[in-house]
């Protein structure tokens, strides 16, 4: 067993290159496949990664629960700003309506993007603790590098 750093196999010195689109939404600060098996010499690399179910309590809450929490209220926060900005700067009787979507919209799509993908994350963790058992205790490499 090898722990590696980098996106690299440290046993055949393969490089993963870029993360796949399918762990976009995995959070690869703490949480990741703690095994990626090489998809090019098929040995085991160990990381620091954990899968959700591996943190503790609190490692869960910063992680997961807080991560979310900000992340939605945030993206209300984004909607909040392209409402205001639309309630705010827009004058039926002077302004141009179309300009003032095009200053406000981008706002509330961030915070539409924002929530949506908060949403999702437990099926993006899901998905990978799932993979991870399916293999039967890894992930290969370009399940996560493609
Ligand atoms: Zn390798």
């Amino acid at each position: 067993m090898v722990v590696y750093t980098s996106a690299k196999c440290g046993h055949c010195g393969a490089s993963w290159a870029n993360l796949s689109p399918n762990a976009q939404l995995t959070s690869f600060d703490t949480i990741g496949p703690p095994i990626i098996r090489c998809m090019y010499c098929s040995k085991d690399n160990v990381t620091e990664w954990k899968l959700p179910r591996d943190l503790n309590p609190i490692q869960k809450l910063i992680h997961i629960n807080a991560k979310q929490v900000l992340g939605i209220i945030l993206s209300f926060g984004f909607m909040g700003i392209g409402y205001g900005a639309f309630s705010e700067i827009y004058d039926p009787k002077t302004d141009n309506i179309i300009l003032t979507l095009i200053f406000s919209l981008p706002f509330v799509f961030v915070g539409i993007k924002g929530l949506w993908n908060n949403l999702n994350q437990k099926s993006d963790l899901k998905y990978l603790e799932d993979k991870f058992d399916k293999n039967g205790g890894f992930i290969w490499s370009y399940e996560v590098y493609s």
